[in-house]
């Protein structure tokens, strides 16, 4: 076993080369692949002057799809691949909450979304409503003041938006090597807050 230090390196190779293998793979039934998806996202957070471990949560928040080897027309057959809770389990190997949690929460944003602000629903793509039903559909009043409650909802919210909008065919963004210092800052963030 290596000590956590020795992990940084892997964590960032292991990510890479998991974009590298997968990430031509289409985004379910968008018309991007999981890397463009990926990318644009992460592009938006930066943008949007977000800190390195939401910008790694951006970045990472669909890895759950990459993560099996279900068909992209699961949700076509009534197939929830509950990627976020795949995602969230795998990235705790390496990050702390300030990147697992936005990402774990990245579905309950998008109900939380469409139960709270009507333009939210009408903006949603064809594949994204279909996948909203089998996620759970809107939220109950009690579902929506606990997710309010948690305290990485403002952070979920804000990876949701940066998600709906990644779905732009052709879009130039910065390579995926732009984001690799992101990803050890963001692993040092979360290393330091296990150490507390
Ligand atoms: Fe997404």
């Amino acid at each position: 076993m290596g000590t956590a230090a020795d992990d940084r390196p892997a964590a960032t190779a292991e990510i890479l080369r998991l974009f590298r293998d997968r990430g031509h793979s289409q985004y379910g039934r968008e018309l991007v692949s999981q890397l463009e998806h990926a990318l644009q996202a992460a592009w938006s957070a930066e943008r949007a002057k977000a800190g390195a471990a939401l910008i790694v949560a951006a970045l990472l928040h669909d890895v759950g799809h990459l993560l099996h080897t279900l068909s992209e027309d699961a949700p076509e057959h009534g197939v929830d691949d509950q990627h976020e809770t795949r995602a969230a389990f795998w990235l705790e190997q390496w990050f702390g909450p300030q990147v697992v949690e936005p990402v774990r929460l990245h579905v309950a944003a998008k109900r939380y979304l469409c139960t709270t602000d009507p333009d939210y629903l009408r903006q949603l793509s064809p594949p994204s409503i279909l996948s909203l039903a089998l996620q759970g559909g809107q939220m109950s009043v009690d579902e929506s003041s606990a997710f309010r409650s948690n305290p990485f909802s403002h952070a979920a919210v804000a990876l949701r938006r940066w998600d709906d909008t990644a779905k732009v065919p052709k879009l130039a963004t910065p390579p995926l090597e732009h984001f690799a210092t992101y990803l050890d800052k963001a692993w040092e963030v979360g290393n330091r807050e296990d150490r507390q």
